[in-house]
């Protein structure tokens, strides 16, 4: 008797329980959700205590003041888990049609399969909500007692039809729309479309974030802008993790990374995370957006299963990378870790002060002395030719601009090719050495023609290309009927530009001292800078210059470039160090240079000028 009122008595706690807990999606997800080791790595009942920042956003969720909730947040963070816990509460408590769209079809049958449906069938508060006919469970509609779930992947087809209460779209900036900026219907937009039926509708989205332009930093914009806020454990203060207030020591990051409180400069470490966490807020900083739409950032460093130590490493070595050219991993960094996105146009600014740096005294025109030769490359246009001249030095493709400019026509280029450039100290004279010429994309048979002609002014055609096996290589163009090349005809040199951009890069990142830096002479034009600041290459690793930006002087520069490699100046270096270098590279075998050293003829025994005169 007595054992059973207090059953009744534990029951009715029970129930007084349930009211307030139905209300609260995260404490619900907590009391009826548990993962089993087929959807989750950490098996056990679903918890937030290591992810104390899901709280407020999965509050959100049945909050009727709150429609649009956008997370703009990094790797790691489990945005797609707290969208989903959004849609498991809907289930058991506040049914409605639910449409999810993933990247691509397979991507969200995928997510059905492998988490939806296991979670549904594994927990008796969803799978209660089951009709029990097996045709209603499917992958791409998830039909439930009073709700159905349409999975999609991101295509206006598969967008347009049901009528949902509540939306959540998966990695939006991953949607191929947005990724190849196609001028298609909207598929934001197209999906959202689907709740106007429903007053107490709710849109969720979720990603990291690609460019400014992108969705999820749009979106995250117009929302109310949350920062994770957290009690500083030494001042009490509040702040939140960010790079500014990130340190490290580099060449030791790994075990020296940590956060200094910007109020009172204390070192957090990695242990007071847990309990700072706890103890935070998400702090709103757009006070003009709509209240109806809550949007949240969050980095990295707040992931519960991501140290701070390889954040760190991970930081140093995108920007070791980024400094000889290569951006990928940075650009990888900011996108996924910082979950910010990443502007191009702002790493370019960077580059015009690095490019003003390698600025000497000499004035445009002007041949340093200690300079053996000069390179030209000529980019052609339709109406006009842009050309950079540079000179080179004897150690490490040491060079130095000369000049940059614009030219009419070929007569212009004849002329140019045959004047003389004074040394510094007036005691020397320079005539361009050899040069490439573009004929790629503009005037292909006139270049060849001019080439042609004039071929004692060895300017070869050149063509750029992406991918190649080698750095360089030549293909003859003139060819007699039977095939063979006409001896002394015209030969192109096909660049391959990714190798030669990189170097350029890494070249250009060199300091002022630096052995084999790359000057530049004291006034350079401000096309120079904007054209050399142009390009990036992009999170494929592939260089890509804006559609708004000119980048004629870049490719000169990598034409001069591949022009010093090809005349061998690289394998002078060799010979003119100490024979006890360790650091020497050894001579080609090929290369006949060494014992021609004093008389500087190199150009006349490389493969490039054999041959054309
Ligand atoms: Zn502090």
């Amino acid at each position: 008797m007595q054992l059973a009122s207090l059953q009744t008595l534990s029951d009715s706690w029970v129930k007084s329980w349930q009211i307030p807990a139905k209300l609260n999606p995260w404490r619900w997800a907590e009391e009826n959700l548990e993962f089993t080791s087929r959807v989750s790595p950490l098996p056990g009942n679903y918890r937030t205590t290591s992810t104390p920042y899901v709280r407020e956003v999965l509050e959100a969720v049945a909050d009727p003041k709150v429609r649009h909730i956008t997370l703009c947040w990094s790797a790691q963070s489990s945005k797609t888990t707290t969208a989903l816990i959004a849609i498991f509460y809907c289930i058991a408590n506040d049914p409605g049609n639910v449409l999810l769209v993933r990247p691509s079809l397979q991507a969200a049958k995928s997510l059905a399969e492998n988490k939806i449906m296991l979670v549904i069938d594994e927990n008796p508060a969803l799978a209660q909500q089951k009709t029990g006919d097996k045709n209603d469970y499917q992958k791409v509609m998830i039909k439930l007692k009073n709700m159905v779930i349409f999975v999609r992947g991101a295509n206006a087809n598969q967008l347009s039809a049901e009528s949902c209460k509540v939306v959540v779209l998966d990695e939006t900036d991953k949607y191929e729309q947005y990724k190849e900026e196609k001028a298609e219907a909207d598929l934001v937009s197209l999906a959202y479309e689907r709740t106007k039926f429903y007053k107490n509708h709710l849109k969720m989205d979720t990603s990291t974030p690609t460019v400014p332009s992108g969705v999820i930093w749009q979106l995250y914009n117009e929302g109310d802008m949350r920062l994770y806020m957290m009690p500083c454990p030494i001042c009490g203060a509040e702040f939140n993790f960010c790079m500014k207030c990130f340190k490290f020591d580099s060449d030791n990051p790994k075990q020296t990374a940590h956060f200094e409180c910007p109020h009172c400069a204390g070192k957090i470490e990695e242990r007071h995370k847990p309990q700072m966490m706890l103890n935070g807020r998400w702090v709103a900083q757009n006070p003009e957006a709509d209240e109806e739409h809550r949007s949240y950032l969050l980095p990295e460093f707040y992931s519960p299963v991501t140290r701070w130590g390889e954040l760190a490493v991970k930081f140093v070595k995108a920007q070791k990378l980024a400094k000889m050219g290569n951006f990928g991993q940075l650009h990888n960094f900011i996108n996924s870790s910082l979950a910010e996105p990443w502007d191009p146009t702002e790493n370019a600014r960077r580059d015009i002060e690095q490019l003003q740096a390698l600025c000497d005294d000499r004035p445009e025109g002007i041949v340093p002395d200690e300079a053996v030769g000069l390179t030209i490359g000529i980019d052609t246009q339709d109406l006009y030719f842009e050309y950079v001249i540079r000179a080179w030095g004897r150690d490490n493709l040491q060079s130095w601009l000369v000049k940059h400019g614009k030219l009419d026509d070929f007569e212009d280029i004849y002329n140019l090719m045959r004047s003389r450039f004074t040394s510094v100290s007036g005691t020397k004279q320079f005539r361009i050495t050899a040069g490439l010429i573009d004929s790629g994309g503009h005037r292909t048979a006139e270049v060849y023609e001019f080439c042609r002609k004039y071929s004692s002014l060895r300017l070869r055609p050149s063509k750029g290309e992406r991918i190649m096996r080698r750095p360089w290589e030549i293909s003859k163009i003139d060819k007699l009927a039977n095939g063979n090349p006409i001896p002394g005809g015209v030969k192109l040199v096909r660049i391959n530009t990714t190798y030669y951009k990189d170097f350029l890069a890494g070249k250009l990142a060199l300091n002022f001292d630096e052995p084999g830096s790359y000057r530049l002479h004291a006034d350079p034009d401000q096309d120079y800078l904007d054209h050399m600041c142009a390009e990036y290459r992009n999170s494929k690793g592939i260089w890509v210059c804006p559609s708004s930006r000119r980048n004629e002087s870049f490719d000169c520069e990598v034409m001069n470039l591949t022009t010093a490699e090809m005349l061998g100046l690289k394998f002078a270096t060799a010979e003119d160090k100490k024979p006890d270098t360790p650091d020497a590279p050894p001579t080609p075998p090929t290369n006949p240079v060494p014992k021609k050293k004093k008389r500087l003829p190199i150009y006349h025994e490389n493969p490039y000028t054999t041959g054309i005169e």
